[in-house]
């Protein structure tokens, strides 16, 4: 079998002003960074409505499509998070691209696969974008899988530097999914405390002190993260894949390197390996110097191919 790969040029038209970190040339460089990679390649497809529904309420989507310029000008929707002409249809295709690979992946029609989208997704909350993001695209496929494809036990884990603060929203009262983020903290969004454990404790949040580096990352997944996990038995692994925890990244401060993030895909394989026969759906988070993001996503898109053969 194969790595499935789902990208779109929609991801390309989502514009967001000069010297924004979450850029057009964040997909470029990943392109580039795959383009020589054997990997089954997906256009990734518009969410259904239906789909995005079970996350997000109709009033949301009816902001997100009302707000949308029908000129070059770009719509400020909150501090972080700008909106182009494009922008609606970008989300809808991340959010799409995820729910497809997640249909791909269960269908035995792929053995893992990697969404390379743009927007990203784990920041947006019920009712709010927030943090660059719109849909809650890791939450909206986790819910699918639970709908779609009738399972009861889907992980989801989260290794952005960042608190998945609207995963958690989407799925704070879900308890057939088992939610983990690891992130830095203090750092932005500011949420993700070890007390945040969902409506029925099946969060599991985990700070990790600013400049700790790829070894203390280690031993807190080989401690608690890998244990839990295995314990859990999903049927399903979905990755929240973003790389701003690498020492290049300039918004946050911890210490990891492109190794590190081969390690961690590597165990995480290995979990799903021995629990759901390797299922495992990624989708690209953050990740803001365009040389370290290129580099960890085909280091982690590498593994997975290794990994799914
Ligand atoms: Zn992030």
């Amino acid at each position: 079998m194969t790595t499935a790969l789902y990208t779109h040029p929609a991801s390309l038209a989502h514009v967001t002003p000069e010297g924004h970190p979450e850029q057009i040339a964040r997909i470029r460089a990943i392109e580039a960074a795959l383009a020589d990679m054997d990997l089954d390649r997906r256009d990734a497809p518009m969410a259904a409505d239906s789909i995005v529904l079970r996350c997000h309420p109709q009033s949301h989507v009816d902001t997100l499509r009302n707000s949308v310029p029908e000129d070059d000008r770009l719509v400020q929707m909150d501090p972080d998070t700008w909106m182009s002409k494009g922008s609606v249809e970008a989300a809808w295709r991340a959010a799409g691209a995820a729910v497809a690979a997640v249909d791909a992946v269960m269908a035995g029609d792929a053995a893992n696969a990697f969404v390379a989208t743009r927007p990203p997704g784990h920041h947006a909350e019920t009712e709010k974008t927030m943090g660059f993001c719109f849909l809650g695209n890791v939450a909206i496929a986790a819910k699918h899988a639970l709908e779609a494809h009738g399972l009861s036990r889907v992980a989801v884990v989260d290794f952005d530097v960042h608190h998945g603060n609207g995963t958690q929203d989407l799925l704070w009262d879900e308890p057939r999914v088992r939610f983990v983020s690891s992130h830095q903290m203090p750092l932005w969004p500011g949420s993700g405390e070890r007390s945040e454990s969902g409506a029925h404790g099946q969060i599991t949040n985990i700070p990790l002190p600013t400049a700790s580096d790829g070894a203390h990352m280690r031993a807190v997944y080989e401690a608690e993260v890998f244990p839990m996990l295995m314990d859990y038995a999903p049927e399903l692994l979905i990755i929240s894949a973003g790389f701003d925890a690498h020492r290049d990244d300039p918004l946050a401060g911890l210490n990891w390197t492109t190794k590190d993030f081969r390690w961690l895909t590597e165990r995480l394989c290995d979990v799903a390996d021995a629990t759901c026969s390797g299922r495992v759906v990624s989708c690209l988070e953050g990740g803001y110097d365009l040389d370290a993001l290129a580099a960890s996503v085909a280091t982690h898109v590498s593994t997975l191919k290794e990994r799914g053969q």
